[in-house]
C-alpha cells in the first residue's frame, strides 16, 4: 500500500516561501520630494540576499539614504514595494518592522550606562530581566567593550560609542541592520579599523547589513555585494571586484577607484580605434555603440621606453603616494592618461616631467 502523504497547507507554504525569499526585496520603488520636483528615487529594484554585506554606494544625493529609511519604515515611497523575507512591509511603522538601524550620528542616550543603552530596545520590548542581562553581557562581548558596561556613555570616546550604538542595535536580535554612514564621524584610522570589525560582527552574528556610505574603499573594503547608485537608479549591482574590474557603465567606471576613459570608435569585433589612430583590442561587450569608451585603472598600465608598448607620450607630472607613484602624462594624438606603479625601492622607473614615454598595457587591462 502506498504511504498517504499529507497535502502542504497554507502554512506550510508561508513557512516554504519565507524560508527561500531573499532577505530584502526592493521592486520599483519610487519617491519624490518637493512636491514631485526632486527624484529621490527612481524605479529602483534590488534584492538583497541573505546575510549579505551589501552596500548602497554612491555620490551626494543619489538617493541612498531615502532608500535605507524606505527599508526602514522613515520614509514612505511614492510607489514600488519592499519585502522582507518574502512579506511585504508596505504600511509598516519602523517599530513593527523586524529592521534595525544604526545612525551616522550614535544616537546614544549620554546619561545611561554603557549597559543601560544596549538593554534600552529589549525592555521598551519588556523581555524578561534575566535574558536581558544575558543578552547585554554577550552584546558588550560581542563589540569588545567587555568591563565597560557600568561607564556612562558620556565618558566614551567615538569609536566605543559607535560600538554601543551597534550592540544596541543588534541587541534586538534584528533580521536586517540598517547602516547609515556609521563610520563618517570617526577619524582615518579609527574607521579602518571599525571596517574589519564590522565585518567581523557582521559574520559573527549572521544577520543581513544594509550599508550605505559614499566612500568606494570603505564599500569595496567590507561589501559581499555593491549597488552603486546614480540620481535615484541602480546603476550597477556586483560583487566589489566585478564593480571594480567590470564596471558596465562609464559612470561607474568614473565612480569607483581612478580610471582613464578613452575615447573609441568600434573597428571591428573586439577592435577599438583611439583618437590618434591606433587600434586596441578589448572585450567590451557591453558597448553597444560604435562610439564608446574604454576603461583602463591606472595600475593596469605600465610605463616602458619611449617606442615600446602600445602608447606612446610625454610625462606631465609625478606624484610620491608612498605606497605607489602616479605618473600623469599626456597621450600623442589622445589627451590626458594616468599610469601608477608600486614603489618596489630600486625596481621602480626613473621618469621626470617631459620624458618621453611608452605605455603597455595587461593582456586583460581595456573594458
Ligand atoms: P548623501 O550621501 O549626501 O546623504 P544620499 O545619496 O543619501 O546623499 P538622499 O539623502 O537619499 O541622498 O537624497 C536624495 C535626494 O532627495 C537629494 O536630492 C535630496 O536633496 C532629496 N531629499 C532627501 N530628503 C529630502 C526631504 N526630506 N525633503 C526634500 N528633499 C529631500
Amino acid at each position: 500500500m502506498r504511504a498517504r502523504i499529507p497535502a502542504a497547507s497554507a502554512g506550510d507554504a508561508a513557512l516554504a516561501e519565507e524560508l527561500s525569499a531573499p532577505a530584502v526585496d526592493v521592486r520599483n520603488l519610487v519617491k519624490h520630494f518637493g512636491h514631485g520636483s526632486v527624484r529621490a528615487l527612481d524605479d529602483a529594484s534590488i534584492t538583497i540576499r541573505r546575510n549579505e554585506f551589501f552596500t548602497l554606494l554612491g555620490p551626494s544625493g543619489c538617493g541612498k539614504t531615502t532608500l535605507l529609511r524606505t527599508i526602514g519604515g522613515f520614509s514612505v515611497q511614492d510607489s514600488g514595494t519592499v519585502l522582507l523575507h518574502g512579506a511585504p512591509l508596505d504600511g509598516l511603522p519602523p517599530h513593527r518592522r523586524p529592521v534595525n538601524t544604526v545612525f551616522q550620528s550614535y544616537a546614544v542616550f549620554p546619561h545611561l550606562t554603557v549597559a543601560r543603552n544596549i538593554a534600552f530596545g529589549q525592555e521598551m520590548q519588556r523581555r524578561p530581566r534575566a535574558e536581558i542581562a544575558a543578552g547585554v553581557a554577550e552584546m558588550l562581548a560581542l563589540v569588545k567593550l567587555d568591563g565597560l558596561g557600568g561607564r556612562r556613555a558620556a565618558q566614551l570616546s567615538g569609536g566605543q560609542l559607535q560600538r554601543v550604538a551597534l550592540a544596541r542595535a543588534l541587541a534586538c536580535r534584528p533580521r536586517v541592520l540598517l547602516l547609515d554612514e556609521p563610520l563618517a564621524a570617526l577619524d582615518l584610522k579609527l574607521r579602518t579599523e571599525m571596517q574589519l570589525e564590522l565585518k567581523r560582527l557582521q559574520a559573527e552574528v549572521g544577520i543581513t547589513f544594509i550599508f550605505v556610505t559614499h566612500d568606494q574603499h570603505e564599500a569595496l573594503t567590507m561589501s559581499d555585494r555593491i549597488a552603486v547608485m546614480r540620481a535615484g537608479r541602480i546603476e550597477q549591482v556586483g560583487t566589489p571586484q566585478e564593480i571594480y574590474e567590470r564596471p558596465t557603465t562609464r559612470f561607474v567606471a568614473d565612480f569607483i577607484g581612478e580610471t582613464n576613459l578613452l575615447e573609441v570608435l568600434r573597428v571591428g569585433p573586439g577592435r577599438y580605434r583611439l583618437a590618434s589612430g591606433v587600434e586596441i583590442a578589448a572585450d567590451a561587450s557591453s558597448a553597444t555603440e560604435a562610439g564608446c569608451a574604454l576603461a583602463i585603472r591606472p595600475e593596469r598600465a605600465v610605463l616602458v621606453a619611449p617606442g615600446a608598448g602600445l602608447l606612446s607620450g610625454r610625462v606631465q607630472q609625478v606624484v610620491y603616494m608612498g605606497t605607489d607613484t602616479s605618473y600623469h602624462l599626456t597621450l600623442d594624438g589622445i589627451g590626458p592618461f594616468r599610469v601608477r606603479g608600486q614603489n618596489r625601492g630600486g625596481a621602480s622607473p626613473v621618469v621626470r616631467p617631459g620624458d618621453a614615454v611608452g605605455v603597455a598595457l595587461d593582456p586583460d587591462a581595456v573594458w
